[in-house]
């Protein structure tokens, strides 16, 4: 792989199905992976340190901040978050696509440091389908989905900041489209003009 990578941001209420339909396209393609963040929540039952997240304590996650080791970092439903940088650029320069699952003050941080970046926001079909897959998990508490809720309503207000939006009714058909969209965007003239300069 050459090119250079491109940096796919996802951004979306929980329960959205953004896992989901990031590993369905991991699944389908080879040339994307994922950026594993670090997170001071605790694990939820099933997730593995270091394939979810990598979960710190709070002393860690303050480290890493001051060390200026995180690309962006912002707290979600009183929990903090960031994307190690090292990780992230070194598979951009090895020609991967690059997929950050990130809520929206991280996604207008990442923004903001790399312009390039692709930003999809993925949504449920309605807020009432969201209760029920957030109920459905059966990961949170009543109180944190309803916090999480609530979170979703403020996202949804800033939503168009994003370049894409993707509804994960049927989570494969939503993976179609994330698939369609990386490969969309291998394709700007921008990118390829020296392609057909060095074909003539
Ligand atoms: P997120 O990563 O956005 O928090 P998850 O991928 O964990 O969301 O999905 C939340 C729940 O919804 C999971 O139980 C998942 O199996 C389910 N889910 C995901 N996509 C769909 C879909 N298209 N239809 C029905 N359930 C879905
Ligand atoms: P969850 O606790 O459901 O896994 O994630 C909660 C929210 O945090 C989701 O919106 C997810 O996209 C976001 N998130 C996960 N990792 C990061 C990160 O590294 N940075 C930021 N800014 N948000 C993140």
């Amino acid at each position: 792989m050459s090119e250079r990578g491109k940096l796919i941001v996802v951004s979306g209420p929980s329960g959205a199905g953004k896992s989901t339909v990031v590993f369905k396209v991991m699944e389908q393609r080879g040339d994307v992976c994922f950026s594993v963040s670090v997170t001071t929540r605790s694990p939820r039952p099933g997730e593995l340190d270091g394939r979810e997240y990598f979960f710190i304590d709070h002393e860690r996650f303050q480290e890493m901040v001051d060390r200026n080791e995180l690309l962006e970092h912002a707290t979600y439903v009183s929990n903090s978050y960031g994307t190690p940088r090292r990780y992230v650029e070194e598979k951009l320069n090895a020609g991967f696509n690059v997929v950050l699952d990130i809520e929206v003050q991280g996604a207008r941080q990442v923004s903001e440091k790399m312009p390039d970046a692709v930003k999809i926001f993925i949504a449920p079909p309605s807020l009432e389908e969201l209760e029920r897959r957030l109920t459905g998990r059966g990961t949170e508490s009543p109180e944190v989905v309803r916090g999480r809720l609530d979170r979703a309503r403020q996202e949804y207000l800033e939503a168009d900041f994003y370049d894409y939006l993707i509804i994960n009714d049927d989570a494969g058909h939503a993976a179609s489209e994330l698939n369609a969209i990386i490969t969309a965007e291998h394709c700007h003239f921008s990118d390829r003009a020296q392609l057909l300069r060095d074909s003539h």
